[in-house]
């Protein structure tokens, strides 16, 4: 192989089928999350409230990714939210090509938004792209303040962090400013947001990044027939 070959690289398979999912979902006009977290983080109560608060004025699609069982997917469809669940039967992350091969299901067209939650893993989903635009990564006060340090990859790729259940803060040893500055060490362009699913606080300023990112998204989409 040449040296130019070398140093181009080729693109891993997961690689370019993130690419066709990142063209299909932009072609539909939709703001893509893929939302990473280790087991009990708060990912599926954070989807949730946020159905809660978006039902109505955004059109909303999930895609679940489990390990087995469809109890995520049934939780958010509860909430209003349509959508598939993907269960990997074993395997520890979602990859592109599982994304790829149920968006066929899916009425991409008549949504605004995708959020696809992950397997419950700290590690391996971080190093596969989905074709999402925004990658984040959810840790609970209940996991400790030692995590981004010990993960670090994860934190390193996503662009939002968010600190879960801070409601519990009172009866746990968690610094909230030492997780936000190692975040800010590890990735300084990283947003971190904390709140509590659960009771509500800090619920307005998610919906509102959400929002402001809704609307950059959709200024920079191109009009149709040019
Ligand atoms: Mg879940
Ligand atoms: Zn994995």
């Amino acid at each position: 192989m040449s040296k130019v070959n070398i140093e181009k690289k080729i693109l891993s398979g997961n690689d370019r089928v993130a690419i066709e999912n990142r063209q299909r979902f932009s072609d539909a006009g939709l703001l893509v999350f893929n939302i990473i977290s280790s087991p009990g983080s708060g990912k599926t109560t954070l989807l949730e409230a946020t159905l809660d608060r978006l039902a109505g004025e955004t059109r909303i699609l999930v895609i679940e990714g489990d390990v087995s069982t469809e109890r995520d997917m049934d939780r958010v469809r509860a909430h209003g939210a349509d959508g598939i669940q993907i269960n990997t039967g074993g395997g520890c992350h979602l990859s592109a090509k599982m994304i790829r091969d149920v968006l066929g299901e899916l009425a991409l067209e008549a949504a605004d938004i995708v959020f696809i939650e992950n397997v419950g893993n700290l590690i391996c989903p971080s190093t596969y792209d989905l074709g999402e635009d925004i990658r984040m990564v959810l840790l609970s006060t209940a996991e400790g303040d030692d995590k981004p340090m010990k993960y670090p990859s994860i934190f390193h790729e996503a662009e939002l962090a968010i600190i879960t259940k801070i409601d519990l803060l009172p009866y746990l040893e968690f610094d909230v400013e030492k997780v936000g500055t190692e975040i800010g060490v590890l990735n300084p362009e990283c947003e971190v947001l904390k709140l509590s699913a659960l009771k509500g606080e800090g619920m307005d300023v998610w919906i509102e990044w959400i929002g402001k990112r809704l609307e950059m998204k959709r200024a920079a989409r191109p009009v149709a027939g040019e």
